[in-house]
C-alpha cells in the first residue's frame, strides 16, 4: 500500500470515528479508539488464515522449500496475538509429521524433502506448540542433531557440511525442547560461539565473519541456554545493537544497511537477553513497525510500502510484544520467549531454562562518549 493510500485511509478512519463519537454511537473517546486501531489485528489474522488458499501464487511457489518454517511463522504470529486456539493444532501436527524423516529423526522443509537442521528445529517447535512432541522419537532426532556437531564445536546444517552459528542455535534449542541437551557437547559449542565474537561486540556466522543482527541473536541465545552469558562484554554488544537503530526508527542488521522489521526480533531479543532493551528508542521503533503494516489486506512488510509476508508479520508482532507496545495499543497478546522463540507459557510448561542478564542502568558513559554518533546518542536514555 502506498503512503498516500495509507494517509487517506487514516484520514477516513479518523473521520468515521469522530462522526460516530459525535452522533453518540460510541462512548469511547476517539483518540483511545484510534490508538487501539493502530495495530490492525483482525486484518492480520485474516491475512494469516488466507495464506494457504492461493497455492499457485508466486510467493507460494518460491517459498516451497521452506514451507515448514512458513507454518512456524504463521502459527507463532497467531500465538503472539493470543489466538493460538484459533487454528487446528491436530491438523497442523499431522502435516508437520509428513515432513518427518523416520529413518534419521530429522525434518525437511516440505513433504519429501531431505532433513536439515533449520527445519528440524521448526518441526520440533511446531510439534511443541501443538502438544504433540510424543509423535517423534526424541532420542533419534537428538542423535541427528548431535551427529552434525563438528570437532571445533560448530554445527553443520546437513550432510553437505555448511557451518553457521545459526545451526548452533538450532541444535541447542532443538535438543533443549526435546529434553536431550546432554546429547551434544555444550561446552565445546560455547567455545565455538565465543570464537565468533568480533571486536565490535557482535557475532558473525563463523570466526572472523562480519557481525550481523541475525547471528547475534543465535549466538546470544546459545550462550543463554548454556548459562554462559558472563563470558561476553554485554556493554559493548549492547552498544553495537542499539547503534542499529536508524533515523526511520527501525533497526538494521549491519552498519550502512536499511532498517528492516525482522531485526525487531533478532536485535531486540538479544538486547532483552542481555538486559539492555531500554537502550533503543521504543517509541520510534514501534512507529516504524506500525508503518510497515498493510492495514487494508493485513500482514507486515520488511519496510513501509513493501509487500507484507508471513516472516515479517511474525517478527514485527513479536517485536511489538517485546517492546511492551501491544499492551500500550490495547492489544491482548501472549509474550514469546526471547531465547526459545516459543510462547512463554509453553516454555514454562516444558520446564525450559535459560540465563538472562540483569537490567543495566544505562549506557556505559565511556563507551557512549567514545563511539556514539551525536544523532544516535540523542536517542539514548
Ligand atoms: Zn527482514
Amino acid at each position: 500500500m502506498s503512503c498516500k493510500m495509507r494517509r487517506e485511509l487514516e484520514a477516513s478512519r479518523l473521520d468515521l470515528v469522530q462522526k460516530s463519537a459525535a452522533s453518540g454511537e460510541i462512548s469511547v473517546k476517539a483518540s483511545e479508539l484510534l490508538s487501539r486501531m493502530d495495530f490492525a489485528l483482525s486484518k492480520h489474522k485474516k491475512y494469516i488464515q488466507q495464506l494457504d488458499s492461493n497455492q499457485s501464487s508466486f510467493e507460494y511457489v518460491v517459498t516451497e522449500h521452506l514451507r515448514l518454517s512458513g507454518v512456524y511463522w504463521a502459527m507463532s504470529a497467531l500465538e503472539v496475538w493470543g489466538a493460538g486456539d484459533e487454528y487446528d493444532k491436530g491438523a497442523v501436527a499431522d502435516w508437520v509429521m509428513q515432513c518427518y524423516n523416520d529413518d534419521d529423526g530429522s525434518f525437511g522443509g516440505n513433504v519429501g524433502h531431505d532433513g536439515h537442521m533449520l527445519y528440524t528445529l521448526s518441526g520440533v517447535q511446531l510439534l511443541a506448540m501443538c502438544g504433540r512432541l510424543d509423535n517423534i522419537n526424541g532420542a533419534k532426532t537428538a542423535a541427528f542433531v548431535s551427529g552434525l556437531q563438528q570437532a571445533d564445536g560448530s554445527f553443520a546444517g546437513d550432510e553437505w557440511g555448511e557451518v553457521d552459528t545459526r545451526f548452533s542455535y538450532c541444535a541447542l534449542c532443538c535438543c533443549s525442547i526435546l529434553g536431550k541437551a546432554d546429547a551434544i557437547d555444550v561446552p565445546l559449542a560455547v567455545q565455538f560461539i565465543l570464537s565468533c565474537q568480533n571486536f565490535d561486540g557482535g557475532f558473525g556466522a563463523c570466526p572472523g565473519a562480519e557481525s550481523h543482527g541475525g547471528q547475534v541473536f543465535t549466538c546470544v541465545a546459545v550462550l543463554a541456554m548454556a548459562q554462559a552469558l558472563d563470558q561476553i562484554d554485554a556493554d559493548r554488544l549492547g552498544w553495537w545493537l542499539c547503534e542499529r537503530q536508524c533515523d526511520s526508527g527501525g533497526l538494521n542488521g549491519r552498519p550502512e544497511k536499511q532498517s528492516d522489521v525482522c531485526y525487531s526480533w533478532w536485535n531486540l531479543t538479544a538486547l532483552q537477553i542481555i538486559g539492555r532493551l531500554h537502550w533503543i528508542n521504543t517509541k520510534k521503533l514501534t512507529q516504524f513497525i506500525l508503518e510497515c503494516q498493510d492495514v487494508e489486506d493485513g500482514g507486515i512488510a520488511d519496510r513501509p510500502g513493501n509487500v507484507a509476508d508471513v516472516y515479517h508479520t511474525f517478527f514485527g508482532s513479536a517485536g511489538l510484544s517485546l517492546l511492551g507496545s501491544l499492551d500500550k495499543l490495547g492489544v491482548s497478546h501472549c509474550p514469546i520467549d526471547p531465547v526459545f522463540a516459543l510462547p512463554k507459557p509453553l516454555v514454562a510448561s516444558l520446564g525450559l531454562q535459560s540465563q538472562q542478564l540483569a537490567v543495566a542502568a544505562s549506557v556505559a558513559p565511556t563507551q557512549a562518549a567514545a563511539s556514539a554518533p551525536a544523532s544516535q546518542a540523542a536517542t539514548q536514555p
